[in-house]
């Protein structure tokens, strides 16, 4: 019984270091460690920058929102209870937006990327999914169509009040 334990605690320690180092090399070699906390903190930060710019061309269009209302699937980046709307801001690497320059993929590790950048568009749809089976309509605006002022007004003009 005990050695039954201490057998399976050891092949535990191996999947964890496994694990462990796996993903410390595979995230390691294409960027420099400050560049890739850069990165990292923008996955994990709420408010980047394209968000920011969404929040304030709604705010300014005089609507009311939430951000990022975690009742709800995908926790959207914006929300408009009294709309029924919510509204992704998508950084175009993270999330793979399709034929974007912004979201090649890295040449070393592809494996990794794949996985993690294709996990996440799947995820994206999923959430996208559920959200409409809820009654909620989305609007997924990327990271490179928020640069545009006039455009990003008058999209968001189009989803709010088609
Ligand atoms: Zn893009």
């Amino acid at each position: 019984m005990l050695f039954r334990l201490y057998s399976r605690l050891a092949l535990l320690t191996v999947f964890a270091s496994y694990f462990v180092s796996a993903k410390r090399t595979s995230v390691a070699d294409k960027f420099t460690p400050k560049k890739r906390s850069i990165i990292m903190s923008r996955v994990k930060g709420q408010d980047t920058r394209p968000e920011k710019t969404v929040r304030t061309a709604l705010h300014k269009m005089g609507y009311r929102f939430r951000l990022h209302r975690s009742d709800l699937p995908g926790k959207p980046d914006i929300v408009l209870p009294k709309y029924r709307r919510v509204i992704f801001v998508h950084g175009c690497f993270w999330h793979g937006h399709a034929r974007c320059k912004r979201a090649g993929r890295p040449a070393t590790n592809t494996a990794f990327w794949n996985q993690k950048i294709d996990g996440n568009i799947r995820r994206d749809r999923r959430v996208l999914r559920n959200l409409k089976a809820m009654g909620w309509a989305s609007l997924v605006l990327w990271q490179c169509q928020t640069a545009d002022n006039e455009r990003l007004v008058l999209r968001l003009e189009h989803f709010l009040q088609g």
